[in-house]
């Protein structure tokens, strides 16, 4: 008798475990960045945050696997990157061909990966549509500043403001077309335009992560004060400045879009190339 309740006290234990394991040790806050307490076996142990009552993964996916446990063709080179694309084959690949980048950057994947009804992220995620990148960026102030919120708090490139910039000549810009050919402007010699030079301003492109949300930079960026773009390499090797995942179109799966965040604040969408390579990030939908 003693001995079967034993058992019925080690099956019910087991049980209990079981149907915890979404279950955290505390009930995180919004933004706080928690992993869970009983991960699946075999599963990555991902970080996790809590935005707005809803649970997304705080790092990038690093899936090799589909759902069904049929692996996700590994690109080791650009060569079989631009193969998988042309055949329409679902691929990742580490970033810059690295495993040393994983832990960092995650895994870059095709569209044809994330379209994949095998499924590439854990069960109940869902890769996020348009609408949910919205929300995230409303939740978080708006196209203003929820790059500000989203971003790590470093390793993202610094951007320069000012410079030399050529704007509308305001002296003639009011000047019919026969005006102009009578009377030469004398600020833009007729060009209507000017050069004018204001002093170089230095910001970061780091965040301040109050979302959890921490979006680590992988591409280059755009206006990085250092990168050289005569050179066309980086002067440094912090050169890092914008990030894109792939999202999936709220009117269904025809159209590739990433979104985008970058050092400079900018968030936005942009059709991508299918055999383009993007982190992924989801959510949990139950
Ligand atoms: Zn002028």
């Amino acid at each position: 008798m003693l001995f079967r309740i034993i058992i019925n006290i080690f099956v019910f234990l087991l049980i209990i475990i079981e149907c915890n394991s979404q279950v955290l040790i505390k009930a995180p806050n919004d933004g706080e960045i928690f992993i869970d307490m009983y991960p699946k076996s075999g599963e990555k142990v991902y970080k996790k945050v809590n935005i707005n009552g809803t649970t997304w993964l705080a790092e990038n996916l690093q899936a090799k696997t589909f759902n069904n446990g049929e692996l996700i063709f590994h690109a080791k080179t650009d060569k079989e990157w631009r193969e998988a694309g042309d055949f329409n084959k679902p691929a990742w690949r580490f970033h810059n061909y690295d495993p040393n980048n994983s832990e960092s950057f995650g895994y870059e994947y095709n569209w044809f990966a994330v379209v994949d009804s095998r499924g590439i992220v854990p069960d109940g995620y869902i890769i996020p549509f348009k609408s949910d990148y919205v929300n995230l960026v409303n939740h978080f102030g708006g196209w203003d500043i929820a790059a500000y919120k989203l971003k790590s708090k470093i390793g993202w490139a610094d951007y320069c403001l000012g410079g030399e910039k050529l704007v509308n000549c305001t002296n003639c810009s009011n000047w019919s077309a026969d005006y102009r050919k009578i009377v030469p402007c004398h600020k833009c010699k007729g060009n209507q335009t000017v050069k004018i030079s204001t002093p170089i301003v230095k910001r970061t492109g780091n965040g301040n992560n109050s979302s959890g949300f921490s979006a680590i930079p992988t591409r280059l960026g755009l206006t990085s004060c250092g990168y050289d773009y005569r050179l066309w390499k980086p002067k440094s090797k912090n050169y890092l400045g914008q990030t894109a995942w792939w999202t999936l179109d709220d009117d269904g799966s025809k159209f590739a879009y990433a979104f985008f965040i970058e050092n400079i604040n900018n968030v936005y969408f942009q059709l991508e190339f299918k055999y383009e390579g993007f982190p992924v990030r989801c959510y949990f939908g139950g």
